[in-house]
């Protein structure tokens, strides 16, 4: 793995050529490169983050862990499971069985509270735990920035924000479509109109997220996870019960009515908000916070296929959580069928 690098390293980039480049670090990105990677294909991945998952993401600081994207994920489908399979025998996966707690009972939780049906998944000890260890093996350049995309001699050219471009035979593009598809109009890419239009109609909600270090626990009762169906607060989790927090800690999703509403306003302002609408369940008070701001949380309008081919001659396909089912396991999905789509064409 390495990241952008010095001027020397950027001229050899500016001279590098991958088989099959994917950009994007994410599930979906990872799930790609995985599988062509396994079939013997040289392949490289670039994300502009400094770690790599995405939106299964975790921060750190002052001893408390947040998973402030995705706190959980699903293995339904067998294809996932499959693919997977290591990762929940080495124990970077383990069950985070979020069937609802007797204890809720006896907490004013409100009618609101839903229940959770079945076992969900976390990483162990964080999200971003997963995407290290799909990660293994793979070449992949973080802090890479992808600006623009364009065909060049019967192959693509991708060019960051530092002046590198990567050549590559194929590409896959797993970064929320809005950004997939302001790279390839800054490259001057034709796409065909009705491909186009298909993927103008994909729209993501956004999502305010706080993360608190309190100072005591929280009242959110074993395994350590509510969910709302209404209301400003959609999910509250307590780092300490979910174990991955070694200090007391509540990471609040918003919902998506409220991240809309208060997206503009001021970060802390807001965090403080949602620290007071989720004091019910929350308790303690908080001795820190910081709120990140998710543009493109998750999907509101999908496309029903698993990838889209954008482009044939050269191999262009686009993945992620907006292709197929949607959240980690539908761009675990979709970055599955991408590599089977770059595979299919020999
Ligand atoms: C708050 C929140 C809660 C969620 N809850 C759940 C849940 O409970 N269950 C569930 O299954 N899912 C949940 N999700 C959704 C889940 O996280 C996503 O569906 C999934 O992680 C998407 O994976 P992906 O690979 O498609 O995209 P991403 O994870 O977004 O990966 C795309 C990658 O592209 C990179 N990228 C973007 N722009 C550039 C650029 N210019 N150059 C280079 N790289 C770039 C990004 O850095 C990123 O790493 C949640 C998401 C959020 C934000």
């Amino acid at each position: 793995m390495a990241s952008g690098g010095s001027v020397a390293a950027r001229m050899e980039c500016m001279r590098e050529t991958s088989g099959v480049l994917v950009v994007g670090a994410g599930m979906a990105g990872l799930m790609a490169a995985g599988a062509l990677h396994t079939a013997g294909r040289p392949v490289t991945i670039l994300d502009k983050g400094r770690g790599l998952g995405g939106r299964m993401a975790t921060r750190r600081w002052d001893g408390a862990t947040f998973d402030h994207g995705a706190p959980c994920l699903s293995l339904r489908h067998p294809e996932v499971r499959r693919a997977m399979e290591a990762c929940v025998d080495d124990g970077t996966l383990v069950g985070w069985d979020l069937g609802r707690n007797d204890s809720v009972g006896s907490l004013p939780l409100g009618d609101d509270v839903r229940a959770f049906p079945s076992t969900r998944w976390r990483g162990n000890p964080s999200m971003s735990a997963i995407a290290k260890r799909l990660a293994s093996g793979l070449d992949v350049r973080l802090q890479t920035t992808v600006t623009s995309i364009r065909p060049s001699a019967g192959a693509w050219r991708v060019e960051t924000d530092a002046g590198d471009a990567f050549g590559a035979e194929d590409l896959i593009l797993t970064a929320p479509v809005p950004q997939a598809l302001a790279w390839l109009d800054a490259g001057a890419c034709c796409i065909d109109a009705d491909v186009r239009a298909r993927l103008a109609r994909i729209e993501y909600e956004r999502c305010l997220t706080v993360m608190a270090i309190l100072d005591g626990p929280t009242r959110i009762p074993a395994p350590g996870m509510l969910e709302m169906d209404d209301g400003p607060v959609a999910r509250v989790t307590d780092g300490v019960l979910k174990g991955i927090s070694a200090v007391p800690s509540v990471t609040i999703h918003a919902s998506h009515g409220f991240s809309a509403e208060h997206w503009d306003r001021d970060r802390v302002e807001a965090g403080r908000i949602l620290l007071d609408e989720a004091g019910r369940w929350v308790g303690a008070a908080a001795r820190s916070y910081q709120v990140h701001g998710w543009r493109f949380s998750q999907p509101r309008v999908m496309d029903p296929e698993p990838c889209l081919v954008v482009g044939r001659q050269p191999l262009l396909v686009l993945a992620g959580d907006a292709f197929g089912d949607g959240g980690c396991e539908g761009a675990a999905l979709s970055g599955l069928a991408a590599a089977a789509a770059v595979l299919a064409e020999g």
